[in-house]
């Protein structure tokens, strides 16, 4: 069977070349007679892969000598709850900006726990459909976070807002290694893994070692398992790691590396982002639901003329029906995941690294042909 474009929000699509090169090591890696998946965590077979990933991830990432790399579980959505419990321990109190249903989602977190949130600065004005401005953040916070590219929205951050001393925490899920980034700016990075990076299971964090508190500094009530400390002292092999996804994303950082790194990402990105969005632009039949200044190059949601925001029973029928037609009718040409999020409407183009630039091209046309049927 040929294989289709698939521009799902996540888990997402892989690159062809390591999915061959999984196939050709599933049943005997390196001539162990066993596949990954089977390994002791702590063999001499897979030992050095999980220490490869993590050179891998301070080559490509930038990453300075006093920050530690940690592969965690629970998804990017425990990282909501460890950052607070980690992190937001000495005025109990943290900065916000709201972009979207990942950052609320976060602060409800954080605030769940305990700790003080405000919300410093929101685009809700506006359906999320822009970044705001936010030059500096000041004030007695233990942390700021930011989700630097909104999967669901498809914004993203064209600037890092300035913190003095304040530890900026960002959730970089659906952006990792899509483009440069500079690490030292930060406090913590984190991004489940299933974007931009490998399979769903794994969650990279990059945190600064001196903000991981003692596990008796946490929260009250902390579980060991959501402690950094716990992860950071034992090399992520605290307890067993999921094996199979982190040699996956061994072969993915492989792969980035040889594609020219973060920058030969972000040249690959923007010139697939750019073929859309220019299309998108110039179209009068679609246009793309974010500003010029805070579009994602990750994600691109998308409506037709027919969500003109008329809200009476037939206008919003005749959307609803466009809508399904459109992601029927691109499924059957082999572009497949393009239905909107239901917060969004329309539909969503998610383009990250392993998407090529055919599969832009490939959506580009059957766009035009359905604009013109319809
Ligand atoms: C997907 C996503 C998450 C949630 O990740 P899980 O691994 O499913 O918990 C969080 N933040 C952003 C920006 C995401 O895109």
């Amino acid at each position: 069977m040929e294989r289709v474009y698939n521009f799902s929000a996540g888990p997402s699509c892989l690159p062809e070349e390591v999915l061959k090169e999984c196939a050709a090591e599933m049943l005997n890696y390196k001539g162990t007679g066993q596949s990954v998946m089977e390994m002791s965590h702590r063999s001499n077979a897979f030992e050095p892969i999980i220490q490869e990933a993590e050179a891998m991830v301070r080559k490509l990432m930038n990453v300075p000598s006093n920050y530690k790399v940690l592969f965690l579980q629970g998804g990017g959505s425990t990282q909501f709850a460890m950052v607070a419990q980690n992190l937001g321990i000495k005025n109990k109190k943290a900065a916000y900006i709201e972009t979207g249903v990942w950052a609320k989602k976060a602060a409800a977190e954080a605030k769940k726990l305990g700790v003080e949130v405000d919300i410093i600065a929101s685009s809700k004005d506006k359906n999320y459909s822009y970044i705001p401005r936010v030059e500096k953040i000041e004030g007695n916070y233990d942390y700021a976070y930011i989700c630097f590219n909104n999967t669901i929205m498809g914004t993203h951050y064209e600037y890092i807002p300035e913190t003095g001393n304040i530890p900026l925490v960002a959730d970089i899920s659906s952006c990792v290694l899509s483009e440069p980034l500079d690490v030292s700016k930060f406090g913590l990075v984190f991004a489940g893994a299933q974007k931009n990076l490998a399979p769903a299971g794994v969650t990279l964090v990059i945190i600064r070692e001196d903000l991981i508190p003692e596990p008796e500094n946490c929260l009250p009530g902390t579980p060991t398992m959501l402690c950094y400390k716990t992860h950071s002292e034992n090399e992520s092999m605290y307890n067993t790691p999921p094996c199979y996804i982190i040699y996956v994303l061994n072969k993915v950082l492989h792969w980035i590396e040889k594609n020219g790194g973060a920058q030969g990402m972000l040249k690959l990105n923007r010139e697939k982002a750019d073929y859309l969005y220019n299309f998108l632009d110039t179209s009068d039949f679609y246009h793309a639901t974010t500003q010029r200044g805070s579009r994602s190059l990750m994600n691109v949601p998308f409506l037709t003329k027919y969500s003109n925001g008329a809200q009476d029973e037939a206008s919003l029928a005749k959307e609803k029906e466009i809508n399904s037609k459109f992601v029927k009718q691109a499924e059957a040409q082999g572009l497949i995941n393009l239905k909107g999020h239901r917060l969004v409407g329309g539909m969503r183009a998610s383009i990250y690294n392993a998407m090529t630039m055919d599969g832009v091209k490939a959506l580009v046309t059957f766009m035009k042909k359905f604009a013109e049927e319809n």
